[in-house]
């Protein structure tokens, strides 16, 4: 097989809770991941010139090395040797900046099409290594469905997928960087506190709406005053919406109208048995 093309799902953080700080600084989560059905598309195709060549028509998605999807490549080329040259393309639709990982799932995208297009594909405990570098999200997109996580975010508990869960997604027109909004954190949101572990969320998964939290939400709206505006509108519709991540995205489980002047996206969990679906 020379070419490939596999789904880049975006996620959700169904509960996201600060547990504290490491050893070297970084914030410590615990959190309960789902991949939905609405993803970006890449393609992967191995080619006899040398090098790795990205091509994104999105506006505002660098197409060089700054890349995660192209740092994956020449990732996984270095820990390979392999001759082939490669040719990337991503199909995108997900936001950038929107708390839904579309940069990580394209860089694990990416790992898993290697190992499809692979003679001698890398261990899956290489390949976790090497999406822990590329970011603390990018370890999730390679297992998808349903997951929890404690530490940067690697420490990945397959859990049951649940049913086809319908979602809606509010795509507000604001993008927020993750450390502006962990750097707007206060001292008690900071933690520490205990983790409940994956049994516990195993369990408490079987109430999926009595789950929804996410510590970041006060501080997204601290380093960005116009997501009140954001959070005023979903208030106003009634129906239980969540920041997803660090924002600027917001979810509501069920199909849902936008709220005044925002664009809604309605899709369902994607299962991990359907995550390289195109
Ligand atoms: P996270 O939830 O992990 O913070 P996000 O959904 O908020 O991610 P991304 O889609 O990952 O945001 O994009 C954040 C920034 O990363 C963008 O502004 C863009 O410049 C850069 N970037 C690097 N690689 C990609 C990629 N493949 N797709 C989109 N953005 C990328």
């Amino acid at each position: 097989m020379r070419t490939t093309s596999v789904a880049a799902p975006a996620k959700l953080n169904l509960h996201l809770e600060i547990t504290g700080l490491d050893g070297s600084g970084y914030h410590t989560l615990e959190t309960v991941f789902q991949t939905l059905d609405w993803a970006d598309t890449v393609h992967v195709a191995l080619s006899d010139q040398p090098g790795i060549r990205l091509s994104c028509a999105a506006p505002g998605v660098p197409e060089d090395e700054r890349n995660l999807a192209h740092q994956a490549a020449s990732a996984y080329h270095a820990a390979r040797s392999w001759p082939n040259g490669l040719d990337l393309r991503i199909d995108k639709v997900l936001p950038a900046g929107g708390g839904l990982g579309g940069g990580s799932s394209n860089a694990a995208a990416v790992l898993r099409a290697l190992t499809q297009l692979d003679p001698e594909p890398l261990s899956p405990a290489v390949l976790a290594t090497i999406a822990l570098q590329l970011g603390a999200d990018v370890p999730f997109f390679l297992l998808g469905g349903c997951a929890h996580a404690t530490g940067r975010g690697e420490q990945l508990t397959p859990l049951e997928d649940p049913q086809a869960e319908p979602v809606t997604v509010l795509v507000p027109k604001l993008h927020c960087s993750t450390p502006a909004v962990f750097a707007a954190l206060s001292d008690e949101e900071r933690g520490p506190r205990p983790a409940r572990g994956a049994v516990a969320w195993a369990e408490a998964l079987d109430d999926i709406p009595s789950c929804l939290f996410n510590r970041l939400q006060a501080a997204a709206a601290r380093a960005y005053p116009e997501l009140e505006t954001v959070f005023a509108a979903c208030r106003a519709t009634g129906a239980p919406w969540l920041l997803s991540g660090s924002g600027a995205c917001c979810f509501a489980l069920g199909h849902h109208p936008a709220p005044d002047g925002l664009c809604a996206v309605h899709t369902h969990f994607r299962s991990r048995a359907d995550l390289d679906r195109v």
